[in-house]
């Protein structure tokens, strides 16, 4: 019989799997568990409206069998089964293969192994990891015939036809033989078995069956006499491993870390144990459980298209949508769990779920509590909170300026931004709980990174009071500057800013006399430079640097680098900030430049201008229009 190929990308997994030294080989039980487990919550859910299906609950089941003697180790299920179609579909390909894009250094190490396991949940190939060859024998309920899908690897499988009494599966699995490092027997040893299940598969909710042994005092004979002596003897028994219970339906304090984040790795597909478990429950208008978990990393796929949100949905323990997007915010998007609540019927479509009152309440506690934990988290464990920062803190950032600033209430606490203290991160509330004396506002400076902000001219003024300055380095920061304008009532505000400091009023008229004084200078700044700035004035900003670039009116000079990278793509693209040349009047700089215009020499001068202008744009990050006359420029001022 012909071989069919695997498609690409199922091949190169394969291929991973089948050489694959991850070392949590034994996880391959709880995938396929899994999926026979989701195969019979399937067949359960078409007999909410199928009534041709009339299967009864109690059947359901799923039955894990060791064959020492075959070296087969065989896990079968009497859910929906695949049709001969399905099982191309299912098994030829990755599920997710429309989403696969496997990285070019993927080799067959540890590491990469454990990406693509935690990238993609692998699911039914991670058979490959400990079985030679894998055979699949289906038969698709409501159909007569069954099917046999076969495989001994990357190099292709086949499918044949055969026959099976019951609907459902049977997945083999024939293990590989034993080698110095890795023991495959040891999936043959029911107590072996019975410990993986209850470790991955215990909440289940579908009976996992298998036969243990049990040795047990023999029943004493009627006839017993008094000197008889109790009997033992070995029986073997189908037993139910599992509990069943789902997770979310034990209290919290009865379930260990260790159950929770097993359950999470299976349920999501993720290789690291989540950063953050939220258990919360409500009964009343709205009764409900939900398991919530905030995972250690990105997802891969986090800020594409493809990445859906959602929670899944359970009404009394069956599943009736896999992600419920409308149970989630956007902002806490990257939050996986489960929801459970017997108030919602079970046929209820997508479309009314969307109305739904019940759903809506359910999603503003989750948004609340998920909100609370995260405070909680970032009291009570900085250093977690710090990695789920770096791993999320863009998307609450991006949340806080969308829809006009209406979720900031929500999350400005959960802000953090590099501050000029120590360069460590800070938030807003500790920010505000120490600001210096007379310090009216939350200072913040714009740049590509937090050396280069320290380094501006215009932090100068505000770090020598001893002020904290917030380092902006990320395009959307300064947009959730404008979305918050204000924290506690302290406003935010740009270094740059001409009001950044406070004034006396001799402070004002001693400014108002230099701007008189410097008035020709500035006039010929303007002069010189034309449409290139809207104006040039003296600095309030600025210690000892001689120049500086700001802007006037809403754009400032880091939204205009955002913006030209938008160029033709978005119609703010290219628009431009007002931009004001700052001088100093007290740098040597500037004396230079005056004493070159008393002296009339106006070239050089002009020149003076140039360089000046150009060494704003510089330090402000902003491109330089002609590099090379620039370099000519400064080149002939040596001579
Ligand atoms: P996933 O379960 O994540 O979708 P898998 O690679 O584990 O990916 O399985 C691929 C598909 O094969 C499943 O989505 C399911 O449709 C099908 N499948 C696997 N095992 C079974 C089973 N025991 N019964 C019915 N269908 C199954």
């Amino acid at each position: 019989m012909a071989k069919k190929q695997f498609k690409a990308e199922s091949k190169r997994l394969m291929d991973l799997m089948i050489n694959s030294i991850y070392t949590h080989k034994e996880i391959f039980l709880r995938e396929i568990i899994s999926n026979a487990s989701d195969a019979i919550d399937k067949l359960a859910y078409l007999s909410l409206t199928d009534d041709s299906v009339n299967t009864k609950r109690g059947d359901l089941r799923i039955t894990v069998t060791p064959d020492k003697e075959a070296r087969t180790l065989t896990v079968s299920d009497n859910g929906v089964g695949m049709s001969e179609e399905e099982l191309e579909k299912n098994l030829g390909t990755i599920a997710r293969s429309g989403s696969l894009q496997f990285k070019q250094d993927m080799g067959e190490d540890k590491a990469s192994a454990a990406d693509i396991i935690g990238q993609f949940g692998v699911g039914f190939y991670s058979a490959f990891m400990v079985s030679d060859e894998v055979t699949v024998v289906t038969r698709r309920h409501g159909e007569e015939g069954a099917h046999c899908w076969k495989s001994s690897g990357a190099d292709g499988y086949t499918v044949t036809e055969c026959e099976k009494e019951e609907p459902g599966t049977d997945v083999v699995m024939h293990l590989k033989p034993d080698t110095d490092d890795e023991r495959y027997s040891e999936y043959l040893e029911t107590s072996r078995l019975q410990s993986l299940i209850k470790k991955y598969s215990d909440y289940i909710r579908h009976p996992i069956r298998m036969e243990v042994e049990d040795y047990r005092q023999k029943e004493k004979p009627e006839d017993a006499g008094e000197d008889y002596k109790p009997e033992w003897e070995t029986v073997v028994e189908e037993k139910t491993i599992n509990s069943m219970v789902p997770l979310w339906q034990r209290p919290r304090s009865k379930v260990k870390q260790e159950e929770y984040d097993g359950f999470y790795q299976e349920k999501f597909g993720d290789w690291q144990a989540p950063l953050a478990t939220i258990t919360t429950s409500s009964e009343g208008t709205v009764t409900f459980k939900a398991l919530l978990f905030v995972p250690s990393a990105t997802p891969y796929d986090f800020y594409t298209r493809e990445y859906e949100k959602g929670l899944q949905l359970y009404s009394s323990g069956v599943l009736i949508m896999d992600k419920c997007a409308d149970l989630l915010p956007d902002c806490f998007r990257f939050v996986k769990g489960v929801v459970d609540s017997p108030d919602f019927s079970l046929n209820i479509s997508r479309e009314m779920l969307q109305h739904d009152r019940q759903l809506k309440i359910i999603a503003t506690a989750l948004e609340k509590k998920i909100k609370n934990e995260l405070v909680k988290l970032m009291k009570d464990d900085r250093e977690k909170y710090e990695k789920f920062w770096s791993a999320f803190g863009r998307q609450l950032k991006y949340s806080i300026t969308e829809g006009y600033g209406a979720k900031k209430e929500l999350l400005q606490d959960l802000l953090l931004f590099t501050t000029s203290k120590e360069g460590k991160l800070a938030s807003l509330a500790e920010y505000v709980e120490r600001m210096g004396e007379g310090q009216e506002f939350i200072y913040y400076v714009c740049a590509d990174t937090s050396e280069q902000a320290a380094h501006l001219p215009q932090v100068e003024r505000i770090a020598d009071k001893g002020w904290e300055i917030l380092y902006l380095t990320e395009e959307v920061d300064e947009f959730v500057m404008q979305a918050l304008r204000e924290v506690s009532g302290k406003q935010l505000k740009s270094v740059s800013d001409p009001d950044a400091l406070p004034e006396t009023d001799e402070e004002k008229a001693e400014q108002e006399k230099q701007a008189q004084e410097a008035k020709p200078v500035l006039d010929f700044v303007k002069e010189t430079l034309g449409d290139r700035v809207k104006e040039a004035r003296v600095s309030k900003i600025l210690k000892t640097a001689p120049v500086c670039m700001t802007a006037d009116g809403p754009m400032s000079l880091e939204m205009e680098k955002y913006f030209s990278k938008l160029e033709g793509a978005s119609p703010m693209g290219g628009m431009k900030a007002e931009r004001v040349l700052e001088l100093n009047p007290s740098s040597p700089a500037f004396g230079a430049l005056k004493a070159a215009l008393d002296g009339e020499d106006k070239d050089r001068a002009a020149k003076y201008v140039e360089v000046l202008y150009h060494q704003a744009l510089l330090i402000a990050g902003l491109p330089i229009e002609d590099p090379a006359a620039y370099t000519e420029l400064v080149c002939s001022l040596m001579n």
